[in-house]
């Protein structure tokens, strides 16, 4: 079901909990948010569709990718870019690193662990972040 985008800074500061398979629902909400959104939008955490729960999705060509729970174990080659969000206006800097790995479960709460690179790898850590309560 589509979600309106949370915009409250204060909610959106917390560190989310841990999603558990009771969490199940969230990740068809954040597709279909996400489906909403895609002319405007490549990635979406939980956190800003109003559920505190780690889950990210990132928009991969015309489909995307669900990550439970996802930690980002490794990072390297920083680098300085501007980013925009959903939840926010305007533009801001980040630093990101070009290339991650990546501990998650799958939508099925399967465990994974993958490398990233170039933009998916920026949009991953930008909604990573939004698990943390970090906005840029
Ligand atoms: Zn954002």
């Amino acid at each position: 079901m589509i979600q309106p985008i949370n915009r409250d800074t204060l909610f959106l500061q917390r560190k989310a909990r841990l999603a558990t398979p009771a969490d199940r629902a969230v990740i068809q909400n954040l597709k279909d948010t996400l489906a909403a959104h895609r002319a405007g939008c490549v990635g979406m955490a939980a956190n800003m569709i109003g559920a505190d729960c780690r889950m990210i999705i990132a928009a991969v060509g015309p489909g995307a990718l669900v990550l439970v729970n996802p930690r980002i174990t490794a990072k390297v080659r920083p680098y300085q870019t501007q980013e925009g969000c959903l939840s926010l206006t305007g533009e801001r800097p980040a630093t990101r690193f070009e290339s991650i790995t990546v501990a998650y479960l799958d939508e099925q709460f399967r465990p994974h662990t993958q490398d990233f690179s170039g933009f998916l790898a920026q949009v991953i850590q930008h909604e990573v972040a939004h698990c943390d309560g970090v906005l840029i």
